[in-house]
């Protein structure tokens, strides 16, 4: 893929850029591992003075670079700027908590006098160099719920992002460069994907971290693998929405609709299978899909749209290919399920909303990372559980019920990295974020995510 600004609204290219140079990516590598001989030292209190000033200059610039991220990926402006102020506050409560989360722990006296020792702690280090490899989604926040807890634990970042969002990449690097960072602590790499192999291999990067799709994260996890090397990753999912009968049907369905089409239906989190026990199925199906049907789709510029574009041509067939192939082994359209006729250019999809699906259907099994809803009907809990783990992704989960018992059921039961009632899952800097299964592993946001990337020290004194 080319590194380019293409808009997603009439598939025009509006800019293209040259890949960095093997020198040019090797000068980084270096300045990256210079730098990070001595950022390491410097104090809490001084990264957090620098993620402040970073958060100040995103505040200021929410509307220039909101316009930047939709005019690249086609989000809609009022959804990228709500994406700014989001990583705004996620900047300034690792500012915050950073020294807090990441203070020394202090065994029991009596575990350390057993251990042999007069005094033991653990130390929170920074690991060093970490690469980033990021997705065009959530252009602003996938990168910045990295940068801020990393550059907070005293690492430095390298981030290769994705090649249809180079524009809001260099914002990034210049951003945290305006702030104050000291040159080399966090730097956008504008490489192709085909070139990155050498990055984590290289000894001075430490760990890895990629939020993306299955057959990148399993590129990217074999070679640190290969080199001893920690990774994180975050990778697709396919969040079931459950509606049980105790559930406040009227609102479940309302939000529904948000929870499936939020940034044009490619999320991560975003719930994609809608599974109903039998006694509000007509109730909720009625709701949602007279919802889904009367969203606007149009430009993300303009305030009155709800669902813009697509972000690529690609995204577009993938997605066409999963409808098609479903309505073909007999699912029902009950809205949308092709093109807007009245939207000819760029990458445009109905919301769309499909029933009757089967084990055989491949949209039962991959992700549809676009606003196309799967509807289930089911009759008992344990047959909703059942369908709500039968996909190869963990990433979270939404149930809705207002029966305590159930609410157990669904903690103990659900395969996912959340579990979230009467709502719909969103990340929140304060609550860990991350998947089981084929969805990935290890955590972002909160003290877990700080920790991934710290050499967790024992000191131990005879
Ligand atoms: P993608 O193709 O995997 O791209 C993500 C990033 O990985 C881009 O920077 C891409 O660079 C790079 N990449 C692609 N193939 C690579 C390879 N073989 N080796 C190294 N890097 C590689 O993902 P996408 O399809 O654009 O994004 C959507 C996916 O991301 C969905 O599955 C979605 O669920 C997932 N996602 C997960 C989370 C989460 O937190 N769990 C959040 C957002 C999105 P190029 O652009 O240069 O190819």
């Amino acid at each position: 893929m080319p590194i380019a600004t293409v808009n997603p609204v009439d598939g025009e290219t509006v800019r293209t850029f040259d890949a960095l140079s093997g020198d040019e990516v090797e000068r980084r590598l270096a300045l990256a591992d210079r730098t990070f001989a001595t950022y390491r030292t410097t104090s809490f209190a001084e990264r957090a003075r620098l993620l402040r000033a970073a958060a100040d200059l995103l505040e200021k610039e929410e509307a220039e670079i909101g316009r930047t991220m939709t005019l690249e990926m086609g989000k809609t402006y009022a959804a990228a700027r709500a994406e700014a102020a989001k990583c705004v506050k996620a900047m300034r409560w690792y500012a915050d908590r950073a020294e807090g989360l990441l203070a020394d722990e202090h065994p029991e006296q009596r575990d350390v006098e057993d251990s042999g020792a007069r005094a033991a702690r653990v130390v929170y280090r920074p690991l060093g160099v970490v690469l980033a490899v990021m997705p065009w989604n959530f252009p602003l926040w996938q990168v910045v719920r990295f940068a801020a807890p990393a550059l907070m634990a005293g690492n430095v970042g390298l981030l290769k992002h994705a090649s249809n969002v180079p524009q809001t990449a260099l914002y990034l690097g210049d951003l945290f460069r305006r702030a104050g960072f000291p040159e080399g602590a966090f730097q956008t790499l504008l490489v192709p994907s085909s070139a990155i192999e050498a990055i984590p291999r290289d000894p001075r990067v430490k760990a890895a971290t990629l939020t993306g799709s299955e057959p990148a994260g399993r590129s990217v996890a074999a070679i640190a693998g290969d080199e001893i090397k920690r990774t994180v990753l975050e990778l697709g999912g396919s969040d079931p929405y459950l509606v049980l009968p105790s559930a406040d049907v009227e609102a479940a369905a309302r939000t529904a609709v948000t929870a499936r089409v939020q940034n044009n239906g490619q999320s991560c989190i975003a719930a994609k299978r809608f599974l109903v026990h039998a006694d509000a199925y007509e109730e909720f199906a009625r709701a949602f899909v007279a919802g889904v049907a009367a969203l606007r789709v149009g430009d993300p510029m303009d305030e009155h749209t709800d669902v813009g574009p697509l972000s690529s041509e690609q995204g577009r067939a993938d997605l066409e290919e999963l409808v098609d192939d479903a309505v073909a082994k007999g699912a029902r359209v009950l809205t949308g399920g092709k093109r807007p006729e009245d939207r000819p250019a760029g990458w445009f999809y109905e919301p769309t909303v499909l029933a009757d699906i089967t084990p055989e259907m491949r949209i039962h099994r991959e992700e549809t990372f676009g606003p196309v809803a799967t509807l289930y009907r089911f009759t008992g809990l344990d047959e909703g559980i059942g369908l709500a783990n039968d996909t190869s992704f963990g990433l979270s989960s939404n149930v809705w019920t207002r029966d305590a018992a159930e609410k157990e059921r669904c903690v103990r039961d659900i395969e996912a990295g959340g579990v979230f009632f009467n709502g719909m899952t969103a990340s929140h800097p304060a609550l860990p974020f991350g998947g089981v299964k084929r969805s990935g592993y290890g955590r972002e946001l909160a003290g877990h995510g700080i920790k991934e990337f710290c050499n967790v020290t024992t000191v131990w004194e005879g």
